[in-house]
């Protein structure tokens, strides 16, 4: 959570383990109901300190206190605003980073018990007590995954598109549906596909190796441009055959498109009695279109702007001395364009 802020306080590092000391050792971990409550109570000596952005910082331990982080989005006096109800659970980071949510919810969003950590067995045997577990996910892709989990965005905190990546991928261990967290209206959907102009591969790569198929269609319009040679067997072989198939066929429809379009010039005009224009003159317009067209279809990407095509069609018509054969070539260049546009731009 590179833009995230963290809160940290003080707890007393001689506090007996089995007072409430947050073991570290990856799986779940009952505490006494007298410890939890100590740990969530207001009157825990919370030290808040000024908004720290180096969220990755580690556990410290100074003298008689060890600090320990605890992201803000997730407080026990804050999680209430995503859902009612006191935190019964802690998870905790590979980074040390404490977040207290609600068990129900996270099991309610997992169909493995969140990896097994959390299963029936294990709240038999903690009634009424809460429950730590450590995952080895850093906190900036926990803070993801619970926002996820929660249904809430996490925009504000602008993960990368690699924590992105790295949060979304860990759905399948956790039992965590990415279908249904993914679907469009949801605040992953629209993060994921605000991703997509800046880290366009990557977050189509995530879609398709997903099979979110109404997220890689919308991705795939920021691609247009990729050089497709540039794609890395890692990549190709994490997108999939049936998507990096789908991109490849993309990009070859709309050039061929474009060549189909370049290909018709403009109608010859009705040659009237007044008019200095002949046959001959015509024809050679024809002849310059057809040498732009090749020109233009030889170095052309699937991601032709119209602007480029109207700038260099355009200058076939400075040499014509005939207004009919100038207005037919711009008549056509429009149509082209509006042509050109209406090409379908996804898979
Ligand atoms: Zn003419």
């Amino acid at each position: 959570m590179e833009d995230a802020e963290w809160l940290q306080f003080l707890a007393d590092i001689e506090t007996p383990p089995e007072e409430g000391r947050h073991d570290l050792e990856p799986g779940p971990q009952a505490i006494s109901e007298k410890a939890w409550l100590s740990a969530i109570s207001e009157t825990v000596p919370f030290l808040l300190t000024p908004p720290d952005s180096n969220v990755n910082t580690p556990v410290e331990e100074r003298e008689e206190n060890t600090i320990v982080s605890v992201s803000t989005a997730f407080l026990p006096d804050t999680v209430h605003t995503f859902v009612s109800g006191s935190p019964d659970l802690i998870i905790v980071s590979s980074d040390h980073v404490h977040f207290y949510v609600h068990k129900h919810q996270v099991l309610g969003a997992s169909e493995n018990g969140f990896n097994f950590l959390l299963g029936p067995i294990s709240i038999r045997q903690v009634p009424c007590t809460g429950t730590i577990i450590t995952l080895p996910e850093t906190s900036t892709v926990i803070n993801v995954i619970l926002h996820i989990i929660y249904n809430v965005s996490c925009t504000h905190y602008s993960p990368s598109a690699g924590t992105m990546v790295q949060a979304v991928d860990t759905f399948p261990k956790y039992g965590i549906p990415i279908s249904k967290y993914a679907a469009p209206s949801t605040p992953l959907f629209s993060h994921i596909l605000s991703l997509a102009p800046y880290s366009s591969i990557e977050m189509y790569t995530l879609a398709a190796s997903h099979d979110l198929e109404e997220l890689a269609i919308p991705i795939s319009s920021h691609l247009l441009g990729y050089p497709l040679p540039e794609i890395s067997d890692d990549i190709a072989a994490k997108m999939g055959s049936i998507y990096l198939k789908r991109l490849i066929t993309l990009h070859l429809n709309r050039l061929e498109s474009l060549k189909e379009l370049l290909l018709s010039p403009p109608p010859p005009h009705v040659l009237s009695p007044t008019s200095r224009c002949s046959s001959t003159e015509q024809q050679r317009v024809t002849r310059a279109w057809a040498l732009a067209a090749a020109n233009l279809a030889w170095d052309a990407r699937p991601d032709l702007s119209t602007s480029a095509m109207i700038s260099k069609l355009s200058a076939l018509g400075e040499s014509l001395t005939c207004t009919l054969c100038r207005d037919t070539l711009h008549e056509r260049i429009k149509e082209l364009c509006i042509q050109w546009s209406a090409v379908k731009t996804t898979i």
